[in-house]
């Protein structure tokens, strides 16, 4: 494996726009409880699960209802998301973070809504999800930080008149469309593309990868990088180039101590 660290980090050194792509398995590694696993949210209360199939529907239908629910004023909810924005970075997190800040990673393109690579110090990150750390409105697409308010008069309301939902995109509801369009400009545009903590089956965010890997391979083209702890469908179809068998938060700090070293050495010969 250690042989792939090396090559990982000697691609990020040669590459000119490098991004990463991060998904539920950077943030498990925090303690973000997940969904679908053996004791997930939905596996274990089937009611919750039931409650976030319709939630998009209920801020359509009875804002004020959605933030009741949301708060867990009413019914089973129990304020998850106030939960979230407790949670503290990983060292796969503050990895990203270092990387953006030596100049090699442009942007974070995440799934995760907790946002923890803004907690690692990461400053360009897209939350294709969007974030339990934001407000959204459906109508202007503005979005608030969620301090600005005191949600003691539900639902708050945009500076256009119109209620306010969590950014965070629930079920049946589309990827806002200023996120979904600069990702992809991102996908077209990256020379490397490092791939962490996904699984990559939900889409459209799957489909990022794929565009990238369209582009082709070698000097023109674009690297692909896996770090999973399981092999996943852009590994067996042949979309990225490796995969990087392990935890996040441990193979992405050796992966920057080897960015270091390459750096380093580079600084020596110049
Ligand atoms: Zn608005």
């Amino acid at each position: 494996m250690h042989d792939l660290i090396e090559q990982a980090a000697s691609d990020l050194v040669a590459s000119n726009h490098a991004i990463v792509l991060t998904g539920a398995g950077i943030s498990t590694e925090s303690g973000v409880p997940d969904f679908r696993g053996p004791k997930g949210i939905w596996t274990t209360n089937k009611q919750a699960e039931a409650q976030a199939y319709q939630r998009y529907e209920r801020f359509l239908n009875d804002p004020k209802a959605y933030w009741e629910e949301m708060l867990g004023t009413v019914g089973s909810g129990s304020d998850f998301y106030r939960q979230m924005r407790e949670v503290a970075p990983n060292p796969g997190h503050h990895a990203i973070a270092r990387l953006e800040q030596m100049g090699i990673v442009k942007w974070a393109i995440t799934q995760n809504v907790d946002g923890l690579h803004e907690k690692a110090g990461s400053q360009n990150v897209m939350h294709y999800h969007g974030t339990v750390e934001k407000l959204r409105c459906l109508s202007c697409g503005s979005r608030f930080g969620i301090g600005e308010f005191s949600l003691e008069k539900l639902p708050p309301l945009c500076r256009c008149g119109r209620p306010l939902k969590y950014d965070v995109v629930h079920f049946q509801e589309p990827i806002p469309s200023d996120i979904m369009d600069a990702a992809e400009e991102e996908a077209m545009k990256c020379d490397l593309m490092l791939v962490c903590g996904t699984s990559a089956v939900v889409y459209p965010f799957a489909a990022l990868p794929a565009m990238a890997r369209s582009r082709g391979r070698g000097q023109s083209g674009v690297k692909i990088i896996e770090v999973n702890a399981e092999p996943t469908p852009l590994t067996h179809q042949g979309i990225s180039d490796y995969l990087i068998q392990g935890k996040t938060g441990e193979v992405l700090p050796v992966v920057v101590d080897e960015v270091n070293k390459l750096m380093g050495q580079r600084r020596k010969h110049e």
